[in-house]
């Protein structure tokens, strides 16, 4: 019986990376199987157990305890949870300061679902060399304030990469933002070698194809791996209650118990801490209507069904 770290998984076969970094492909045994549809299925991310069947193959055997799990939940099942991947200690969310213009509204979706997920979030701001000096730290600055850690980086004048690779080191770290951004060359410029792209699963790839695209493992050198998790960014399809949504703007937290009504939403009822921390500048403008946006997004996705 051997430890591996499930990498990616394609049609029922399993590619699982042991210790020493030797990779196998396994199959899920039959008493597992059985599982499926509750919460015990195997997912990208996994720690498992896995044991050679007559000596030629390998199947996995058990589970191991998840850290976390960054999970899809349809409404109104008992079951109904998907989960994307396991064992994520951080995402990571990409941004450009230029090239594309960075989408704050976007950036917010994708930090809602690592709330959502309670998976701690860190904010890359990269192509800095385009923007004047000490731009891209005003234009994301509010996130720092609000607690998100937050890296500029360039892949041209290498600003930021080392500490970019510190903190990759040794965790399970899920990268992800829009496309063009420099996701791939920040980490070909960190490993060079490696020959790293994300999302290189492209759409067209899949398409006609009645499997999802899942997400992949990519061991890192020094320790850890780089999570790649297709289709990230749409909220909405993550099935989140509108109710939940704002303790998912983490600085709304210390308000949420001051509004007048328990199911307060925040939009126009009265005595609403969260309006009144928006009024007294303790909570961005922007933010808040961030989050505004993106309830009435859950909100109508709910009433259509
Ligand atoms: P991904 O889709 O997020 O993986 O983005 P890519 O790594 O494919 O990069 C998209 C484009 O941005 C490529 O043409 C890169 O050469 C370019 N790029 C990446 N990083 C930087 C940077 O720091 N500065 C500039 N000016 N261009 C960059
Ligand atoms: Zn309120």
């Amino acid at each position: 019986m051997s430890r591996a770290t499930v990498l990616k998984g394609t049609g029922g076969v399993w590619h699982v990376r042991l210790a020493d970094g030797e990779i196998r492909q396994a199959a899920m045994r039959g008493r597992l199987k059985q599982n499926e549809g509750e919460s015990l299925k195997l997912a990208v991310g996994d720690d498992v157990e896995i044991e050679g069947v007559d000596g030629a193959s390998w199947a996995i055997s058990a589970i191991l305890p998840r850290r976390s799990v960054l999970a899809r939940r349809a409404p109104g099942t008992a079951y109904g949870e998907r989960v994307v991947a396991a064992n994520i200690d951080e995402v990571i969310v990409v941004f450009a300061a230029a090239k594309p213009d960075p989408h704050e509204r976007m950036l917010d979706r994708f930090l809602v679902i690592a709330a959502a997920n309670e998976i701690p979030a860190r904010i890359v701001v990269n192509k800095v060399e385009l923007v004047a000096n000490g731009a891209a730290q005003a234009r994301f600055g509010e996130y720092e304030r609000i607690g998100y850690p937050v890296h500029y980086t360039s892949v041209k004048t290498r600003a930021g990469l080392d500490e970019l690779r510190d903190m990759l080191a040794g965790r399970v770290s899920a990268l992800t933002g829009p496309s063009g951004v420099g996701k791939s060359s920040l980490l070909n410029s960190i490993y060079p070698g490696l020959d790293l792209r994300v999302g290189e699963i492209s759409e067209s790839v899949n398409k006609g194809r009645h499997t999802t695209v899942g997400a992949e493992m990519h061991p890192l050198p020094n320790g850890g791996y780089v999570m790649d998790t297709p289709g990230l960014r749409e909220v909405g399809t993550w099935g989140l209650d509108a109710n939940d949504l704002a303790a998912c703007f983490i600085e709304f937290r210390p308000f949420l118990g001051e509004c007048r009504f328990g199911d307060c939403r925040h939009l126009v009822e009265p005595d609403c801490g969260v309006r009144t921390a928006v009024e007294q500048g303790q909570i961005s403008a922007a933010r808040y209507e961030s989050y505004s946006r993106l309830l009435e997004d859950l909100v109508g996705q709910k009433a259509r069904g």
